[in-house]
């Protein structure tokens, strides 16, 4: 007996309905542990109450939703309905409306799905208020370190502490949430690819089969700030240079490596235009989906600063601001999504993530993988974000189709 398919054209109209009710005229304002998330919440509870289920919330504040099968352990499905402020519409709700679908389709089909269905909204995975993403997923893979956090306070100076509280969350104890995994057997989450990949090569979805690593740092360049007009050349030691120096070397890692290299900030002091720049702190945010080639990229980096600082006589430091490992999902899971994407596009596509998502996460606990739709011009996390309909449709049909792989498989 077929599967029932997700009625597509139900999930992107959930997705508009949404949008007017949280979004404005800059875009989706559903910025975690805030009002207009929480009227997104309770509109994810109007769709619940329809196909009659009850959703709970875990001790970090995830939404769950079960739709009772025929065998555990469940197969969860969702991502997050949460957005940077300004942000796209499909950015986490995609994946939140599409798993929503699902259960949708099972419930009102008269049968029991194979599996216990479980719906999940991850809270606060973009970590626009507080500096940390990935909260609720972390939590429930037991990788959150309380301590860590509870320092954290958001642009009004408010604790991170006491806004969990007022939303029901008590900071302690998010920890408990990994509980929760006890009933799941593998988690899929459907997302926009929110790059150009997919776009660029007119596909309708893809595999995804890891997200890559981070390595993110600071480096700081220290030579001696001058007089603009009594220095002469030959005697300066201008940091601002070694580090621009350093940022055009670090540009070239990829080529040699792979991966993606981004120098995004660059501050300089005294940073006025008549004064050699004495400092200059220079980022650098290095990603590969292979660890060793993540590790020979993070030495080149380091190669290249000590090179440019040398080369000015500057001294060199080195501030490490976040790392995460790569994450590779489901060998068995990603060949599923492949083949399901196969049959409902024609095409086969994988590829790795540069961005991070709440299935990295779940994939340290859990069998899981992605699949992505094509974002159009790439853009994402702005109000421009976008997917053709009917992409988003195919990815939907796709999505089913790997629900009901796993599904089966024991
Ligand atoms: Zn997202």
């Amino acid at each position: 007996l077929a599967s029932p398919a997700i009625d597509a054209g139900r999930v992107i109209a959930d997705l508009r309905e949404l949008q007017r009710r949280t979004g404005d005229a800059d875009g989706a304002q559903r910025l975690c542990w805030g009002a207009q998330w929480r009227v997104a919440r309770e509109y994810l509870q109007e769709l619940l109450d329809e196909i009659g289920l009850e959703a709970t919330r875990d001790a970090a504040g995830n939404l769950w939703a079960f739709l009772e099968g025929e065998r555990e352990p469940a197969l969860a499905v969702g991502s997050h309905i949460d957005s940077v402020p300004n942000g796209g519409w499909l950015d986490g709700a995609y994946g939140v409306m599409a798993g929503l679908g699902l259960l949708r389709a099972w419930a009102r089909s008269g049968r029991r799905s194979p599996r216990t269905l479980a719906l999940v909204d991850f809270a606060d995975e973009e970590g626009a208020r507080f500096g940390r993403s990935l909260f609720g997923s972390s939590a429930v893979a037991g990788t959150l370190d309380v301590q860590e956090v509870q320092a954290l306070t958001d642009a009004g100076g408010r604790s991170i502490v006491q806004v969990l509280a007022e939303n029901g969350v008590e900071l302690a104890r998010v920890g408990e949430a990994a509980a929760g995994l006890e009933h799941i057997g593998a988690y899929l989450e459907l997302h926009i690819e929110q790059g150009p990949v997919l776009a660029r090569e007119g596909l309708q979805a893809a595999a995804v089969t890891g997200c890559a690593g981070v390595e993110r740092l600071r480096f700081g360049f220290i030579g001696q700030a001058a007089h603009a007009g009594t220095t002469p050349m030959n005697v300066r030691h201008d940091a601002g240079l070694a580090a621009a120096t350093a940022a055009l070397e670090v540009e070239r890692i990829p080529t040699a490596h792979g991966g993606v290299a981004t120098t995004g900030e660059l501050e300089l002091q005294p940073g006025i235009a008549t004064a050699v720049a004495g400092e200059a702190w220079l980022s650098v945010d290095l990603r590969h989906p292979d660890p060793a080639a993540l590790e020979l990229m993070l030495s080149g980096a380091r190669r290249s600063c000590a090179e440019a600082a040398t080369s000015r006589e500057c001294r060199l430091e080195e501030i490490a601001i976040w790392r995460i490992e790569p994450i590779a999902f489901d060998p068995q899971l990603v060949e599923l999504a492949a083949g399901a994407i196969a049959n409902t596009t024609g095409t086969e596509k994988r590829i790795t993530s540069g961005a991070l998502h709440d299935a990295a996460e779940l994939a340290r606990v859990l069998p899981a993988t992605m699949i992505f739709s094509p974002s159009i011009a790439g853009i994402s996390h702005a109000r421009a974000e976008n997917t053709e309909d009917a992409d988003l449709a195919v990815a939907i049909a796709a999505f089913g189709a790997l629900a009901s792989a796993v599904m089966m498989t024991e």
